[in-house]
């Protein structure tokens, strides 16, 4: 038990800013802090910290709480845990009762299995300094491979002993049980046929403990040092536990996150050797992804201090590849990824060992590209490259990845700068880039279950079709064709453009705005045009005209020098109202200014619904069409369900129209 003196010492020695800035990138706002909030998932801010108060609150989520309540929170651990951390951040002296063995088996397992842990931890340390064996052994290969004793105190390097009970023995005689230790993954279960005893896992080897975001240790890696023995597997590490969860870890994370913060900006190499060299050379933001691909947890975890990221991988063919692997789920978490190869010869460890920290850091500055130029330029490297079959697959390759980007600006950017490297036309990549959007979301609607009525009005907006020339799709109703919608919503604009309408949305306050700019606002929203060659003019020199001066619309078109347009304008005001009449019954509440413009608003909607409609049932036809002449049965079944998601979106826009015609 900790003493009540201690808890009150840590309570008043925290500061909240700084204990949550340890895991959260804070930015100033106000007299508060805000940041990424770490307890869901989100891409801006709504994670306030207050200093005045001690406190944080998210406003996405409404987890809150004061610095204690955020380390057992976000380490997922005890109150006693919390207290703890907090201590050793603030160099207090943890004061308690004595710890008798009872207490030990009290704890809770996660704790008990992190206190074992950390107790082996100590316990390999100890021998490779102290031990005649440890040092002879372990210490003098870490000299040899140029690790300072303060690099090996920094990520608490160890060993472990020949003796196969070593830990075991020492740890029961200290208070831990045989059970625990082998639940940490420390001590193997015995093994039948031989006597029925426990054995460590590790033994003679050189350990280095795997420390959480914390610090705490949760795990181990032990490398061999008989080089030449083939049946003694080079690395053992601990399996996975009840605190260890090998995708969720990465390597260093502790000793680097307060430089990957401070250089907003996180190196990625691949193993433990690669992180310790690169620190002892002074280069202090970097962690090890120890496997090849990242999962989302881990890219998770470099989010929370930056979103820069540059992968450092060895220079030869395989870092390559597996550099190239890592960049996927990177890219659809939305990172900033950059690449940086090192010379064929090195690997990260090699490089910082017989480099000086200037002339790592102008080689990392000098030689890293965004992921895509360096994809791009390897393969223009390539003596065969212009080969068109080998250019097509390479065009594809890069579409795949790009469709994982998954903010708009930056993927335009993005599309723009491959479409130029590779001499192939924006729109034509751009195209097969959201073919593969398509494809993959309708992948992932077969994987679930029948959609709600939400996810198919997603699936349709994922879906809107590109403006096509055409004329009205031939089985419309005959008094209803694309171009009479078309005409009806520029009717409502000539005639009502200027008059203010409430707005509602779902999960937002009402506003007041005007009535065109209602409609470009909801076109704009899902990417409609109209398509009627003429009404398409039209509605871009009327949006024009407003950009340019609101208030004066109507007049600009009428000095306009387009004869067709001065036509067409004349030719709407002539029209007489032809308001649906679907509004009266469903209109229950009148919320707007005054009824009249109840009555403009519903009619509008009518209008917008309408044109979505139209492009709906062009699409379906468009899908139906495609479906008769397709071959391949994987793209039928692409087509089918497209078919059967614009049905859906269809049934809802009739829903809200109060029609059904088919
Ligand atoms: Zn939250």
């Amino acid at each position: 038990m900790i003493k009540r003196e201690t808890i009150d010492a840590i309570v008043s020695a925290c500061r909240i800013e700084e204990v949550v800035g340890d895991f959260v990138h804070l930015t100033k706002r106000g007299v508060n802090l805000i940041g990424l909030c770490p307890f869901h998932d989100e891409k801006t801010p709504s994670f306030n910290v207050s200093p005045a108060r001690g406190i944080y609150k998210c406003f996405g989520c409404g987890e809150a709480g004061n610095a204690i309540r955020f380390v057992m929170q976000y380490e997922k651990c005890t109150y006693v845990e919390a207290l703890r951390y907090l201590a050793k951040k603030y160099g207090i002296t943890v004061e308690e009762t004595e710890r008798t063995p009872e207490a030990i088996r009290q704890m809770n397992e996660r704790e008990a299995l992190m206190a074992v842990s950390e107790f082996a931890a100590s316990f390999f340390s100890d021998n490779l300094w102290k031990s005649t064996e440890g040092r002879n052994i372990g210490l003098s290969y870490f000299h040899e491979r140029g690790f300072t004793d303060e690099t090996i105190m920094k990520f608490r390097l160890g060993y472990s002993l020949s003796n196969r009970t070593a830990l075991l023995d020492k740890a029961v005689n200290e208070g831990y049980t045989a059970d625990n230790l082998e639940k940490a993954g420390l001590v193997l279960p015995p093994r039948q046929g031989e006597d029925d005893r426990r054995s460590d896992r590790f033994y003679e080897r050189v350990m280095f403990p795997i420390q959480n975001f914390s610090g705490r240790v949760i795990a181990f890696g032990g490398r061999t040092l008989r080089s030449g023995d083939k049946k003694i597997a080079k690395y053992v590490n601990s399996p996975e536990t009840e605190i260890y969860h090998k995708s969720d870890t990465l390597y260093g994370i502790f000793q680097a996150r307060n430089a990957i913060r401070k250089a907003d900006k996180c190196l990625l190499v691949e193993g433990y050797a690669d992180v310790i060299s690169m620190h002892q050379a002074g280069i202090e933001n970097v962690v090890a992804s120890s496997g090849t691909s990242l999962t989302a947890n881990q890219v998770r975890l470099i989010r929370k201090l930056t979103n820069n990221v540059t992968v450092v991988y060895d220079g030869d063919a395989a870092g390559i590849h597996a550099a190239e692997r890592a960049v996927g789920m990177m890219l659809k978490e939305g990172l900033d990824i950059r690449i940086v190869t090192l010379p064929p010869e090195d690997d990260p460890d090699s490089f910082a060992r017989s480099h000086s920290l200037q002339e790592i850091e102008e080689y990392i500055a000098n030689g890293e590209r965004d992921f895509l130029k360096f994809r791009i330029d390897r393969f223009l490297q390539q003596p065969d490259h212009d080969d068109p079959l080998k250019k097509a697959a390479f065009i594809r390759a890069v579409a795949e990845d790009l469709a994982l980007i998954p903010d708009s600006i930056t993927l335009s950017v993005f599309v723009r700068q491959s479409s130029e490297m590779l001499e192939v036309s924006e729109d034509v990549l751009l195209s097969a880039v959201n073919k593969i959007r398509v494809r993959r979301y309708v992948e992932e609607k077969q994987r679930q279950s029948a959609p709600a009525e939400q996810e198919a009005a997603e699936a349709a907006e994922a879906l809107v079709p590109e403006p096509s020339r055409e004329k009205p799709v031939p089985d419309t109703p005959a008094f209803l064709t694309i171009a009479d919608v078309e005409r009806a919503l520029l009717f409502r604009l000539v005639n009502y453009g200027d008059r203010m309408l409430v707005l509602e949305q779902e999960g937002e306050e009402p506003r007041i705005m005007r009535l065109d700019e209602m409609v470009f606002n909801d076109l704009e929203q899902d990417q409609l045009e109209l398509e009627t060659p003429l009404y398409h003019k039209f509605y871009n020199m009327y949006k024009e005209a407003f950009l340019r001066q609101p208030e004066t619309v109507l007049q600009q078109l009428q000095y306009s020098q387009d004869e067709e347009v001065l036509q067409l304008y004349t030719a709407l005001q002539d029209v007489k109202p032809a308001y649906s009449s679907g509004w009266k019954q469903r209109k229950s509440i009148i919320h707007t200014i005054d009824d009249q413009d109840e009555l403009l608003r519903e009619d509008l909607l009518d209008v917008l619904h309408n044109l979505r409609l139209m492009h709906l049932r062009k699409m379906k036809e468009e899908c139906e069409l495609a479906l008769k002449t397709e071959q391949e049965e994987e793209e039928m079944l692409i087509l089918l369900s497209k078919i059967r998601q614009i049905n859906e979106y269809i049934t809802i826009i009739e829903k809200k129209l109060g029609v059904t015609y088919r």
